[in-house]
């Protein structure tokens, strides 16, 4: 199988305010079994918190920089992602 290397655009970092895991009042949460790789949530992640992909083709979310915008579960056109309360 083809491996598709995942690099973030850009690192996630601390800024004046801290780190924006700390804004999250809702988490999106990856269900691993409807996902089909397309990698459009880390495309299109503003906090770059998506970070990797493991060795099963599991996206790896950052929750300490992810601010739980909801993105990432809009673009999402299988709808793995779901947003749930913290
Ligand atoms: S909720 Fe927003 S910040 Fe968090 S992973 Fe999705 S797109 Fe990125
Ligand atoms: S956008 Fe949805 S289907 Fe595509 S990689 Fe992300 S979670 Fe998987």
């Amino acid at each position: 199988m083809h491996k598709i290397p995942i690099t973030p655009i850009m690192k996630p970092s601390e800024g004046s305010m801290g780190s924006t895991g700390t804004w999250r009042i809702v988490k999106p949460v990856v269900q691993h079994d409807k996902c089909t790789y397309c990698l459009q949530c880390w495309l299109h992640c503003p906090e770059s918190a998506i970070v990797r992909v493991d060795e099963e083709r599991k996206i790896i979310i950052d929750y300490n920089y992810c601010k739980g915008c909801g993105i990432c579960s809009d673009v999402c056109p299988v709808k793995a992602i779901i947003m749930v309360e913290e």
